[in-house]
């Protein structure tokens, strides 16, 4: 499945050339990470936010890039949006950072938080693969337009296919669905009927019931 190689990117796998990240460790592709120039987002960093929560995890989520506080801190979605992304998940019985785990399209921060651009995130990619081999996670939660463009390859606005359980192209056992990025729910605070705060209530119900729909499989075939 991961065919992408990455050069030398670090002191210690110096002497590793067209090193296969899916070959190696979590622990392995997390320090390769914390140490990559690959792109100009390296030069304006605080640090690498890697992704967080166990391996492997049913339940995984990818948002867009870290931002400030992210950078900040080194975890992804922490601050304002990671708070209610918090609520949100707590809602529905998943508690952070011991059911899910979070990562990020970027792993580094886009300064004034501007959209990731597509060669950052290409370049980026390799370690977005690794994780999702690593993690092997069975649904897969996609936060915000950039994350669904680039993992979904789907240029639709969110509006249009949140809620929405596709496959992930090359992963046939893990489910996805688009949902809100937590910073546009702050943004539309309104909670009316048909808000989107409305409707990423409705979609958590969906992945509560698939989760429990997974554990009992999990459980009949033990
Ligand atoms: S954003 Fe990704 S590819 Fe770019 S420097 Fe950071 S870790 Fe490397």
């Amino acid at each position: 499945m991961c065919r992408r190689n990455i050069g030398n990117t670090c002191v210690k796998y110096a002497n590793i050339k067209d090193m296969d990240l899916c070959n190696l460790s979590y622990e392995e592709v997390k320090e390769i990470a914390s140490k990559c120039q690959k792109c100009a987002l390296s030069q304006t960093r605080i640090n690498v936010v890697f992704g967080h929560g166990p391996v492997p995890c049913d339940i995984m989520l990818i948002g867009e890039a870290p931002g400030a506080d992210e950078d900040e801190q080194g975890l992804p979605f922490v601050g304002r949006s990671g708070k209610l992304l918090t609520q949100i998940l707590e809602s529905i019985n998943i508690k952070r950072p011991d059911d899910i785990y979070i990562a990020n399209t970027l792993k580094c921060r886009p300064p004034g938080n501007r959209t990731p651009n597509p060669s950052e995130q290409e370049a980026c990619w390799p370690y977005l693969e690794a994780q999702l081999n690593l993690v092997k996670p069975k649904i897969l939660l996609l936060s915000g337009t950039p994350s669904v463009k680039r993992v979904l390859k789907i240029d639709e606005p969110i509006s249009k296919i949140r809620g929405q359980w596709f496959k992930l192209p090359g992963y046939p056992d893990i489910s996805v669905m688009p949902i809100f990025h937590p910073s546009y729910l702050l943004r539309n605070p309104q909670k009316t009927k048909g808000s989107p705060k409305w409707l990423t209530w409705q979609d958590m119900i969906e992945v509560k019931n698939a989760l429990e729909y997974l554990k009992k499989v999990k459980e009949l075939s033990e």
